[in-house]
Formats: structure tokens, C-alpha cells, sequence
């Protein structure tokens, strides 16, 4: 099974990489005189939508793994140490995701 938190740290790379090539891309490639306010709008607009909601994904998929590593005195609810017993919590899967 792979580690939950690779995917969720993978697509946060992918979201940063995104919005600074929309700007980048944007904004190398039109000189200043022939920047249009509407066009700016829209291109950025459309680009920074799809970025949040690639975000708010994300942020869904850390809270349902957050919600499966619950806390239960002390121990998490889903892992289990290298004896067999509950593993302390935090475990390394919750220290793994990133904070907020
Ligand atoms: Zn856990």
C-alpha cells in the first residue's frame, strides 16, 4: 500500500508548480504595452480555479486520513506498532501530513 501522504505531498508540488507557470507563462510572454486587463482576468481566473479546486481536494484527502488516524487516548485508531499494539499517537502516518 503506498503512503497516502506521498500522493497528498505530490499534488501540493503539482498545484505550486501550476499556478507559477500560469503566471510565468502569462506574464513572460505578453510585453507590458500589450497586456489586457480582461484577458489577464479570465487567464488567471480559469487557471487559479483550477488550482484551488485540485487544493480543496487535497485538503479533503489529508482530513478523511486525519479522520482514519484518529486519536483515542493517546493511541491511533488505525495503526498498529511493530508488537501488534495501537501506535502512539500521533503516528508517522498524521506526522507525515502536512499542517495546515
Ligand atoms: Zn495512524
Amino acid at each position: 500500500m503506498t503512503d497516502p501522504t506521498e500522493h497528498v505531498n505530490a499534488s501540493l508540488h503539482e498545484a505550486r508548480t501550476a499556478i507559477t507557470k500560469l503566471v510565468d507563462l502569462y506574464f513572460d510572454n505578453v510585453p507590458v504595452d500589450e497586456l489586457e486587463r480582461e484577458q489577464i482576468v479570465e487567464t488567471v481566473h480559469e487557471g487559479l480555479s483550477d488550482e484551488l479546486d485540485r487544493l480543496y481536494r487535497i485538503d479533503a484527502a489529508v482530513e478523511a486520513v486525519r479522520a482514519l488516524h484518529g486519536n483515542d487516548g493517546g493511541v491511533c485508531v488505525t495503526c498498529a506498532d511493530e508488537d501488534g499494539q495501537a501506535a502512539s499517537y500521533p503516528c508517522p502516518t498524521v506526522r507525515a501530513l502536512p499542517t495546515a
